[in-house]
């Protein structure tokens, strides 16, 4: 490795991750549960995550990808608190991603939505 180590700027990761998950489940619009992926329509949110990440360079036509793999995996080493209701796992952020989808069963959105740490959509309020 002889790639200069700079500072980089931290905690824009999962908000990236999250990009990365929803570009995955656009190439593949159905959710796998158990498996990164199955048959050629379906991924779960860390199977997408990984197809984005591979993929993505290529599509921006060639260009050097502006982070490398490290940052990815990095990023998933973290250690988090499940986000779900009444759950108390904590557990490294790749294994969490798959909690979240084959456990809980959230959506890859949701899980997206909670990575980039975005208000969650209002729940329909019932008129009075
Ligand atoms: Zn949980």
């Amino acid at each position: 490795m002889d790639s200069p180590q700079s500072p980089r700027a931290q905690h824009h990761d999962e908000r990236e991750l999250a990009e990365f998950i929803r570009a995955g489940s656009k190439r593949r619009p159905d959710q796998a549960f158990g498996d990164y992926y199955s048959g050629h329509s379906a991924s779960c949110a860390l199977g997408a995550a990984y197809e984005a990440m591979y993929r993505l360079p290529a599509e921006v036509g060639g260009q050097h990808p502006t982070r490398d793999l490290d940052w990815f995996f990095d990023c998933l080493d973290n250690v988090k608190a499940c986000p779900a209701e009444g759950c108390k796992k904590r557990i490294y952020l790749a294994a969490l991603i798959v909690h979240l989808n084959d456990d809980h069963r959230w959506s890859r959105e949701q899980i997206a939505t909670w990575l980039a740490g975005e208000p969650k959509a209002a729940p329909p309020k019932t008129a009075p």
